[in-house]
């Protein structure tokens, strides 16, 4: 999954009354609480305390009917993953369902539209990344997205084969530095076989992260003959035999993933910071993070993973206030108020194709300070930063 299929769900909009069940459960198999498929027991629990709460006949039908289509499907489900995300909704029949390879917290949603900001922040933790492992004569591909590992088989393009090198014939001392000669030779040209492969796969997966695994020296002759593009995606490498299982490069990966969010969260929220005092180029604290939202320029929002608001939301316009009103200040009609108005920032960005960053650890602290949320602006503006 890319960012690319969820921008299809991103582009959904809101229907007039409540008609979608979203879903986030838990099936992780390593864990005893979901052995015996506990978690399908656990959904319609959810679902029947959930369904308590509805009022109006309509509503109840609709939900009914959403669940329907979620419980036939889990029912059937066997798990491979730590979770499974699903979305309903009882209008259109619409329906959407993707196992992921991160963890999950169980909830289930009523409301008007899908409930994707679990999903967002994974997405932006998890983006897909690539991973290039290599030695002198062989090339694997790898593409690790949302904690899913998944090895690429590489095609042969004009029939060409990368050839093996030799390694016999070193014993005679007169020869040898023309055989190493001939073998890197070879190797280069292995390499450069596989820079047009690389610039495919990258293409072909819509990838903006790579990470190079291999020797040191294998990796420094990729890097010598990288397109600067590709260059610019690499986040890091690993140091890992050509024969690691890919549980392994799975798992090293996400180190080295883990890592690069940390940094480039940190350097953004330093970035807003000084943009939003500076340049108003950007906006901080919740107030003036709203009102960019609210006008559709927000071209990235930032939020620390921990921050929550309760808030209001124009029941018409969806336009999103921090502070209870008498009426919406942009269409004048009735708000009303939502638990966590971070999390409804986060829907109406995505929907205006926004991107999306969850800062953690220092990141988070340095946000603190800033209130918590911020967002990088599309266009220049005097007016919002105040
Ligand atoms: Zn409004």
């Amino acid at each position: 999954m890319s960012r690319y299929d969820l921008s299809l769900l991103f582009s959904r909009t809101h229907s007039a009354q409540k008609s979608v069940v979203s879903v986030y459960l838990d099936v992780d198999q390593s864990k005893p609480r979901n052995l015996n498929r506990r978690f399908e027991r656990q959904l319609k629990k959810m679902a029947a305390d959930l369904k308590e709460k509805l009022s109006g006949v309509g509503e109840r039908e609709r939900f009914s009917a959403a669940m329907h289509h979620i419980q036939d499907f889990i029912t059937a489900y066997s798990p491979t993953d730590k979770g499974i995300v699903l979305f309903c909704d009882a209008i259109d029949d619409f329906f959407w369902h993707q196992a992921v390879g991160f963890d999950v917290v169980d909830q289930i949603r009523w409301g008007r539209e899908l409930f994707l900001q679990p999903l967002a922040a994974a997405m932006d933790e998890l983006e897909s990344c690539g991973i290039v492992l290599l030695d002198r004569t062989k090339l694997r591909l790898f593409v690790l997205s949302l904690g899913h590992i998944e090895e690429v088989a590489m095609e042969k393009r004009d029939g060409k084969r990368v050839r093996h090198i030799k390694t016999s014939g070193f014993n005679n001392a007169d020869s040898s530095s023309h055989i190493q000669r001939k073998a890197d030779n070879q190797i280069r040209a292995n390499v450069r076989e596989w820079v047009r492969e690389l610039e495919q796969f990258v293409k072909a997966r819509r990838l903006h992260r790579l990470i190079l695994a291999g020797t040191a020296e294998i990796i420094a002759e990729l890097r010598k003959m990288l397109p600067a593009r590709l260059g610019s995606f690499v986040i890091g490498q690993l140091n890992l035999p050509i024969k690691a299982t890919a549980r392994q490069i799975a798992s090293a990966a996400k180190t080295v993933e883990a890592t690069y969010e940390r940094g480039t969260e940190l350097e953004k929220v330093q970035r807003i910071i000084t943009s939003a005092a500076t340049s108003g180029k950007a906006v901080k604290g919740l107030a003036a993070a709203l009102k960019a939202v609210n006008s559709k320029r927000v071209w990235e929002l930032i939020y620390s993973a921990d921050y929550q608001a309760p808030g209001y939301e124009c029941w018409n316009c969806s336009a999103l206030f921090p502070k209870r009103a008498t009426r919406c200040s942009l269409c004048g009609a009735r708000l009303v108020a939502v638990d966590d108005v971070v999390e409804r920032a986060v829907e109406h960005a995505l929907r205006n194709q926004a991107k999306i960053e969850v800062v953690n650890a220092e990141g988070a602290t340095a946000l603190k300070s800033a209130g918590g949320i911020g967002a990088f602006l599309k266009t220049r503006t005097g007016t919002l930063a105040s």
